[in-house]
């Protein structure tokens, strides 16, 4: 910060640094009950207040900073520097873009959308947990609902949560959404909002949870794919031949002891491999849509140990070897970083580039970026090589949102680990080359001393 208007920002950042450290200090064992929990209301009140000061800095990079100079999306940023999850820091620009100052066109500055509540929020009154509650409840109302209704709604639970636990709150959001819409008058507008399915993180038992809403149609569709194919008898991975089309065997079905929810699940994995399997999705990124895995040679013969695939999930040999065994799905096996083999249907000519790439890169390239292998593009890391022949050593991944850095500034090279570096423009972070680890957590481990090394 140069302007002498930094100056002061930091002067106050400065002051609440030195605040902050005298509170810490405090000695508690001198305090009665009553007094300790007078103070620790005190404190809660400004921990509420604090996140209020984040709108607008996060508002006005969301204005004012491109991405060449984020080195990618804003929340993708943020999570980086601030070393928050991506989801938190989704969480914290929403929550900016409805409690800070809006800016109309012409600059000039007017309330929040949520002017109550972020009153309230720099009050001290409401915590994330209650703006969780409004926020949420806001965005479900009815699209009939009229402005005067929203605000009066919104401010009434602005109140409400100076006075209620965030999950009382909820309660009453709930009874005022009866209120405002008593015959549950949602539109498809409404609906489109609220969709969505959400994969979540791998488990160590390597299982994925999964959640979400279905649109009344999405959810007819699903019905009828289930009818079929999650009735007793039908896809069962149990069965030696499990049947998959026609009408299930009559001792098929009475050996079937799967609960309702494993047979959804077994229909769903079903339907989904015989997509693939029928080619119709055609290419994606310049392979045929299929599961793409690989491993060692080692592993395979011994039927141990686990693959990763180009989604950056880890797969159990035992899955791999049954994956193998169909005859639409690409196998790469790797033993030390070589390939020692490539098994692809015959309908592909020479898609092993790409493939090696899954197996080397594994995800995105560029710093700190988690977005696995199948939502990449391959990049070359010398941009003159794109004339000649692609040498598999000048390419690498890079994800949407990065690859188009490398036109804005950025560019990239590979170093003599023969990991790609990306190498920012010379203003920003003194044009320091940086590598990614987030796929490659055993380099962490065992060669963190050498990692920056052109
Ligand atoms: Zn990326």
């Amino acid at each position: 910060m140069h302007s002498s208007c930094g100056e002061d920002v930091v002067k106050r950042y400065d002051a609440l640094h030195d605040a902050v450290s005298d509170v810490l200090d405090v000695p508690a064992d001198v305090l009665t009950t009553p007094e300790c929990l007078a103070l620790l209301q005190r404190l809660e009140t400004e921990i509420r207040r604090l996140p209020a000061a984040g709108h607008g800095l996060i508002n006005q990079l969301a204005r004012q900073a491109s991405e060449a100079e984020l080195g990618g999306r804003l929340a993708q940023a943020l999570a980086n520097r601030l070393r928050i999850s991506r989801a938190e820091a989704s969480r914290r620009i929403h929550d900016a873009a409805d409690l800070g100052e809006q800016r109309a066109l012409t600059g000039e500055a007017l309330p929040p959308l949520l002017e109550a509540t972020a009153t309230a929020q720099r009050a001290g009154d409401l915590g994330a947990a209650h703006i969780a509650v409004i926020r949420s409840f806001c965005h479900r109302l009815p699209d009939f609902v009229d402005l005067d209704t929203r605000v009066h709604a919104e401010a009434q639970l602005a109140h409400l949560g100076g006075a209620h636990r965030p999950d009382e709150l909820a309660k009453l959001a709930d009874k005022l959404t009866d209120c405002l819409d008593p015959d549950g008058d949602f539109t498809d507008d409404d609906r489109a909002w609220r969709r969505g399915l959400t994969i979540g993180a791998e488990g160590y038992d390597r299982m994925s949870p999964i959640s979400g809403h279905l649109t009344p149609e999405a959810r007819a569709t699903l019905d009828a794919v289930f009818a079929k194919l999650a009735a007793p008898g039908m896809c069962n991975p149990a069965d030696e031949t499990p049947c998959v089309d026609g009408v299930p065997a009559a001792d098929a079905v009475q050996r079937d002891t799967r609960s309702t929810a494993q047979r959804n699940h077994d229909a769903l994995n079903a339907a989904g491999r015989a997509l693939l399997a029928s080619g119709e999705l055609g290419q994606h990124n310049g392979l045929p849509a299929s599961i793409i895995v690989t491993t060692t040679l080692d592993e395979l013969e011994t039927a141990a140990g686990k693959a990763l695939t180009g989604g950056g999930t880890l797969l159990p040999m035992s899955d791999v070897i049954r994956l193998a065994s169909h005859a639409h799905h690409y196998l790469t096996i790797f033993d030390h970083g070589k390939a020692l083999a490539l098994y692809h249907t015959k309908r592909l000519a020479s898609p092993a580039q790409r493939i090696v790439l899954y197996a080397k890169d594994r995800g995105c390239t560029f710093p700190n970026c988690d977005v696995p292998g199948y939502y990449c593009e391959a990049h070359h890391t010398d941009p003159y090589a794109q004339c000649h022949t692609t040498d598999i050593n000048d390419l690498t991944l890079g994800c949407g949102g990065h690859h188009p850095l490398a036109e804005q500034g950025w560019t990239t090279r590979k170093n003599h680990h023969g990991d790609t570096e990306w190498i920012p423009p010379a203003h920003l972070d003194h044009g320091q080359p940086r590598t990614n680890t987030y796929h490659h957590p055993e380099k962490l481990l065992h060669d963190n001393d050498d990692d920056d090394e052109p």
